[in-house]
């Protein structure tokens, strides 16, 4: 690497001062997660309600929200894709992101993630820590993003403020930071205590307009709650600066609420402390501090780690501010009625509508004809994104999911997003053959949109295969399919995980391809040996020819050969990962020696080799966290060791048993519906692709015996 390269070092940072008396850049970037049904989806409705952007609060179970808008959401009731929306809120701009709760589509929110700068994880005030949250904050961990938790659904029947962030605690090791109280629960939800001002936020004094609040004095009966509360918060915050501590412990009232606002502010960006606020999403209680809280504690574009990028093997370092230049990432195309719109978040500068912009991803120009913002699918065309927007760019024609766009003059390639590799199949045809052509442009794009999901053609059978994250995945694709504006009925088979192979112990091979047909004859000799390595490694090639026994001309050959040998498979025709092949010597011969000759050769001693390497068949496993009331562990256990299923670990917790388990993707087709219907609903399982493990030797016999019989049965 040479010296980086700074461009646009210009970290003016646009202030304004709010009503809190906190500074704060000026836009915001952030995403709400949960698992499914907490109430993201009607959180956002409430924040876009609350900012202006929204006439009415959209409400879910009445299919009219602002950000589920595939009719499957509607109809099921849960988000699957990510919804954009952005508001203005006293000044600042917003962008937020209402990402998926489920884990097929942890691509959706992996990808949504990777453009965030943080989160909101909204938990519901009732089950506290779920499953899919387990999933969520791991994310939110892996992206390193600030967080603020907002626990709804106050007013429902169980529900319990403290208990949850005990649960936090419990699950996750960090103990929120609490900065409210809740006034009353379940029915008697009435509003909020913040800690900083000692103030309740009432939201049911009668007179007021939806979703307004009055300010008052505390309830007598909770001051001393309140005030117990505040010190313990105060103090966590102040223990992070030693002077903000020195001048507390001196008199604990020369510290000004824009101070430790101020801090926390520093301390939620360095992910020392997350906030914990409450409010019911439904009821229209708790959405305005909660939006004073995004504003105050989430990061802005010049907060976050300065964008690190290169360009012809240098490191080059673009800073927010005014006067860097362009740079951002694409994550998303969707085709929509007037053509293809690539989501875009912009990192630095700003994109204009009538510019080029360079995809550095691919080396080509994009013409920018036209930006929209989006609210769910509601479009409103604007001149420009600036740093921090998201926004779409309307008619790109070779950008995909992952690409930089930069400005041409000041290069720059950011990292990519990383898809997870499709672990289910399912061939798929049309009900009427003359849908073939439509079916198939359809899974093209499908695939485009979605790059966790994936289509191919087998070359033996002909069967179109789609392949995606899991069951579900592929389900609700085929059921878009079904849908307008494709209207496509279809067929499929039960789905089929993706086996690998792999060896366990190290094996020389070798082979001599010699054929005398008449005229110029065919020759090449390979002598290779193979080593196991650990898994993940994928393939490693080693050249280890001495004395010119096979000449230089022929050694990619014989690499390609090996690569073939790989994709191929042996034990039941699954690709072969996590080996190093070593070619040691051969031989060839002046005249008959061709690459065709050393490609075959090598393919031929990697067999021979593989055979005798102790090979073993490999299984995608999948992990999940259950949280199962106790009068259904049995049912759940049961189920559990009937799919070849592993118990990690069973804890209990807030009176349920968590289960941590593991289960080979093969045997938890059908799961879903089986543990809802024993459980009568209580638990729904949701596994995650983990690992590959080797299968228990009568699978194996299974697969291979299956895989020998297609052979036959095909000659
Ligand atoms: P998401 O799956 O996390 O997006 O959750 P939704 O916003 O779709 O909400 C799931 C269900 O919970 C819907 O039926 C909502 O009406 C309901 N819900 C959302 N927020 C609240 C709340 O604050 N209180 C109560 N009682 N129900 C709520």
């Amino acid at each position: 690497m040479k010296t980086p390269v700074i461009d646009g070092a210009d970290t003016a940072i646009r202030l304004c001062i709010q009503p809190t008396g906190v500074m704060l850049a000026d836009t915001r970037t952030y995403g709400i997660a949960a698992h499914i049904d907490a109430g993201k989806t009607s959180t956002t409705e409430l924040l876009l309600f609350l900012s202006g952007k929204r006439r009415k609060v959209g409400v879910v179970h009445e299919g009219d929200t602002a950000t589920d808008t595939m009719e499957q959401e509607k109809e099921r009731g849960i988000t699957i894709q990510s919804a954009p929306a952005y508001y203005e809120w006293k000044g600042l701009h917003a962008n937020l992101i209402d990402t998926p709760g489920h884990v097929d589509f942890t691509i959706e929110v992996k990808r949504a993630l990777r453009v965030l700068d943080g989160v909101v994880m909204v938990f519901c005030a009732c089950g506290g820590v779920e499953p899919q949250t387990v999933t969520n904050w791991n994310y939110a961990d892996e992206f390193e993003l600030p967080r603020i938790i907002f626990v709804n659904k106050m007013d429902k029947v169980g529900a319990d403020f403290l208990a949850v962030g005990a649960d936090v605690e419990a699950q996750f090791g960090v103990k929120p930071l609490i900065v409210q109280l809740p006034i009353g629960a379940e029915n008697s939800f009435a509003g909020v205590v913040d800690l900083f001002t000692m103030k309740a936020y009432r939201w049911d004094r009668a007179g007021l307009k939806d979703g307004d609040y009055v300010l008052e004095d505390i309830p007598a009966d909770m001051l001393e709650q309140a005030q117990k509360y505040r010190h313990e918060m105060i103090e966590r915050i102040v223990e992070n600066d030693l002077e903000l501590m020195e001048r507390y412990l001196a008199d604990e009232n020369s510290v000004t609420v824009q101070e430790l606002k101020l801090q926390l502010r520093k301390d939620v960006i360095a992910r020392n402390l997350v906030p914990m606020l409450c409010g019911s999403a439904l009821k229209h209680k708790g959405g305005q501090p909660l939006l004073d809280a995004i504003m105050e504690y989430l990061p802005a574009p010049a907060d976050v780690p300065t964008v690190v990028g290169k360009w012809d093997d240098v490191e080059v370092i673009r800073e927010a501010g005014k006067n860097s230049p362009m740079s951002a990432l694409a994550f998303k195309p969707v085709k929509t009625d007037v053509g293809t719109l690539t989501f875009v978040r912009v990192y630095t500068g700003k994109i204009e509508k009538g510019t080029r912009v360079f995809n550095s991803s691919r080396g080509e120009y994009e013409r920018v004809q036209k930006i929209v913002k989006l609210i769910g699918n509601v479009p409103e065309e604007v001149q420009e994104l600036h740093e921090g927007e998201i926004g779409a760019i309307a008619g790109m024609k070779v950008t995909r999911t992952g690409d930089t766009l930069s400005d041409d003059k000041h290069k720059i390639l950011l990292d990519t997003i990383q898809f997870p590799p499709p672990v289910v199949f399912q061939a798929i045809e049309p009900k009427s053959a003359g849908d073939l052509d439509k079916l198939m442009s359809t899974l093209v794009m499908m695939a485009v949109e979605d790059p966790s999901f994936t289509l191919r053609t087998d070359e033996e059978t002909g069967q179109n295969i789609i392949g995606g994250q899991g069951e579900l995945h592929l389900e609700i694709k085929v059921d878009i399919l079904s849908r307008k504006p494709y209207n496509l009925a279809t067929k499929v088979l039960p789905p089929e995980v993706s086996y690998r192979e792999t060896i366990r112990q190290p094996a020389e091979g070798e082979y001599r391809h010699k054929k005398q047909t008449g005229g110029t004859g065919q020759f090449a000799e390979v002598k290779m040996r193979l080593r196991p390595l650990p898994p993940g490694s994928g393939f490693k090639f080693v050249n280890n020819i001495k004395g010119g026994e096979i000449p230089v001309e022929f050694h990619k050959a014989v690499e390609e050969g090996f690569e073939n040998a790989m994709k191929e498979g042996m034990l039941a025709g699954y690709p072969v990962v996590d080996v190093e092949a070593e070619v040691w010597g051969g031989s060839y011969h002046d005249v008959d020696s061709s690459n065709g000759a050393f490609e075959l050769a090598a393919r031929l001693a990697f067999k021979v080799a593989f055979n005798k390497a102790n090979p073993v068949l490999l299984e995608p496993i999948g992990s999940m966290a259950l949280f199962v009331p106790e009068e259904h562990v049995g049912a759940v256990t049961g189920e559990l060791s009937s799919r070849r299923g592993r118990i990690e670990s069973m804890d209990m917790v807030r009176g349920r048993k968590v289960i941590k388990a593991s289960m080979p993707m093969a045997t938890s087709f059908g799961m879903t519906n089986a543990m809802r219907s024993q459980t009568q609903g209580m638990v729904t399982p949701s596994l995650e692709f983990s690992h590959y493990a080797p299968v228990p030797k009568s699978v194996q016999d299974e697969v291979v015996a299956k895989h020998n019989g297609e052979k036959a049965d095909k000659k």
